[in-house]
This record gives C-alpha cells, sequence and structure tokens, in this order.
C-alpha cells in the first residue's frame, strides 16, 4: 500500500525552471546542465528502485516514497528515499544513482569512485541511512514502538562494482544493487515472522510519520551558482514556441510570437518565481515578473491560486507552495 507518492524533488524542479529562464549568455551554463542531468538520473535511480520494489506492495506492506521528517526534537530533518512498513519491521532504502569503480574503506568509514581515471570522494551512504535509522528510532522509542528497522542502500545503476574489505561487514550488509534488493526484502520477510504492530497500530503509526512529513526549506540557486539579476529571464513562457512572449490580453494570456491562448500560463511562471526568486511574493513582485501593469489584475490572479498569505488585499504577502516556511500564514 502506497501512504506517499513521491513527487519531483524540488531540487530538480528549481533546475528545470532555472535551466528554461537562464539567459543563454550566462558563462558558467555548463554546471547548470551539468547539476540538471545529475539530479534527473538521481530521480530516475529512485523511480527505478520504486518499480523494483513495487511487488512487495500489499495491504500488510506500506511504503513512503520521499520522506522528510523533523527529527532530533525539531533540530534537524532526515529525509529517506523510500520506507516500507510491515508488521513485523521497518526498512529504510536509501537510493545511489553513482557509477564506476567504488570503494568502500571501513577504519574512516569512506567511499571513494574511481571513473573515467578520476578519483572523486563521497559521504559513505552506510552513514546516511544509519543517521536516518537513529531519527526514525527516537520517533518509535518516543511512541513506545519496539518495530526492528533495518537499513538497505541500493545503487540504482548496472554500471557499478564495489570493492570492499572482508572486516567490513556494516557495508556487505547494507549495501547492494538494485538486483539483489528483491532478494535481501524476501529474506527479512522470512527472518522477521514475529508480528509486532497489529492493522491498527500500523495504520496509526502511518499516520504520525505523515502528519510529520516536512517540506524543503527554501535554498537560493542565484546564491549557489553566483547569478547575477539579469541573468534569470523574467516573462511568462510560452509552452508552443518556448520562449517568454505571453504578454496579458483580456481574461487571458496570449503569445506576440505564436498566437498561443493560455489562461493559466502565469502560474508556471509564478511556480518559477518560488523556486527561484524568493519563497514570498507581493503584488509588485508578481507585477515585475511577469510584466503586468495592472494592481487589480494581478491582484485577482494571485488570490485565484489559493496561495497561502498574510496581510490584508494589495498589502498581501504570498508564500511558496513549495517550501517549508516559519509560522503559518492565513488562508
Ligand atoms: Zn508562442
Amino acid at each position: 500500500m502506497i501512504k506517499k507518492e513521491r513527487a519531483l524533488p524540488i531540487r530538480l524542479r528549481q533546475l528545470m525552471a532555472l535551466a528554461e529562464r537562464i539567459d543563454p549568455r550566462w558563462p558558467d551554463l555548463s554546471k547548470i546542465t551539468k547539476d540538471l542531468s545529475n539530479q534527473q538520473a538521481g530521480y530516475h535511480g529512485e523511480q527505478y528502485l520504486d518499480a523494483i520494489t513495487s511487488p512487495f506492495l500489499s495491504p500488510h506492506f506500506h511504503t513512503f516514497r520521499d520522506l522528510k521528517l523533523s527529527v532530533f526534537h525539531g533540530t534537524e530533518t532526515i529525509q529517506i528515499d523510500q520506507l516500507h512498513l510491515t508488521p513485523h519491521f521497518a526498512l529504510i532504502i536509501e537510493a545511489k544513482n553513482i557509477t564506476g569503480e567504488i570503494e568502500f574503506e571501513q577504519k574512516f568509514k569512506q567511499m571513494r569512485r574511481m571513473k573515467d581515471d578520476e578519483v572523486q570522494y563521497f559521504t559513505n551512504p552506510t552513514l546516511q541511512v544509519e543517521r536516518q535509522k537513529e531519527g526514525l528510532q527516537l520517533l518509535f522509542d518516543g511512541w513506545g514502538i519496539t518495530l526492528p528497522i533495518y537499513t538497505q542502500v541500493v545503487f540504482t545503476s548496472s554500471n557499478v562494482y564495489f570493492t570492499v574489505t572482508d572486516e567490513y561487514e556494516e557495508v556487505r550488509d547494507t549495501v547492494c544493487k538494485s538486483d539483489q534488493i528483491t532478494s535481501r526484502i524476501r529474506r527479512m520477510l522470512l527472518q522477521n515472522k514475529e508480528t509486532v504492530l497489529t492493522k491498527r497500530q500500523l495504520t496509526s503509526l502511518c499516520s504520525k510519520l505523515l502528519s510529520l512529513n516536512v517540506q524543503d526549506e527554501w535554498r537560493s540557486v542565484v546564491s549557489r551558482y553566483g547569478l547575477e539579476e539579469w541573468s534569470i529571464q523574467k516573462g511568462v513562457w510560452c509552452v508552443e514556441c518556448k520562449t517568454f512572449s505571453m504578454v496579458r490580453g483580456n481574461r487571458s494570456w496570449a503569445c506576440t510570437r505564436c498566437n498561443r491562448w493560455d489562461r493559466h500560463a502565469h502560474q508556471k511562471a509564478l511556480d518559477d518565481y518560488f523556486l527561484l526568486m524568493s519563497p514570498s511574493l507581493t503584488n509588485r513582485d508578481a507585477r515585475a515578473f511577469l510584466g503586468l501593469d495592472c494592481n487589480r489584475t494581478t491582484h485577482g490572479l494571485l488570490k485565484a491560486m489559493n496561495l497561502k498569505h498574510t496581510g490584508k488585499t494589495y498589502n498581501r504577502v504570498y508564500l511558496s507552495p513549495f517550501h517549508r516556511i516559519g509560522g503559518a500564514g492565513e488562508g
């Protein structure tokens, strides 16, 4: 049973919006393009993991695809690619879309990758899942739940070769390629026959976890890539001719190049604003970004989007629907 479906990660959405809006004269386009393709590959890896683990879905197997939980008394957030809850155990799975020769070193728990004569160092994913387990364990302890928690790290590309020292059992037990994960889950099911949670307790646990799921914090793409103001193009995108050529006509947007009409074209532009510019927006910000003159038209468009906001009428500050924002807004 799927308890939470996977959505496009905000970081990926941000890069997709940036790839459309970045001025082609920006000197460091290749870094953005490379990050976008890495993020896309990572997302596809997660979707592949969803596909290969989907045969386990049943009324007893509750699956969360991408869960962000506020843990350690609200001081930290853990992001779990896949969480499975059964009456017998919980299983955290982290997806890794890294290719090449991967070497795990036990003493300092390091991981490095050799690829195309280049050595690169990464965070050891066994440490990542260990932290996720600690966070989840703390929640379970607080709720009096004694469900055992297992962790697995799945490398989703077949183009990967591991080197692990024999004594580094942690890695051998928790790291695998995608073609091994289903047999590992089956083994867990065979080895954990005891029913720890009743159906009712499991349902209640799922609701508790869902209620703790938090949105991403807002992170500036401008500072990450050192962008300058001119480098992000404003305006409303035409999906037909793929330019920012939409202007506001009577009750709709019209493209000055291809004459396409689109009543909702501003919605994507405002999404882009929240992804790229700021987690909050005023009427004036929206006018500048959409290229509108009229306060009232802008107010009407914003109001119809039912965004969370603070303040009254033209002084409203609208809040990003994608991000976690301190303090609850109205509406
Ligand atoms: Zn057009």
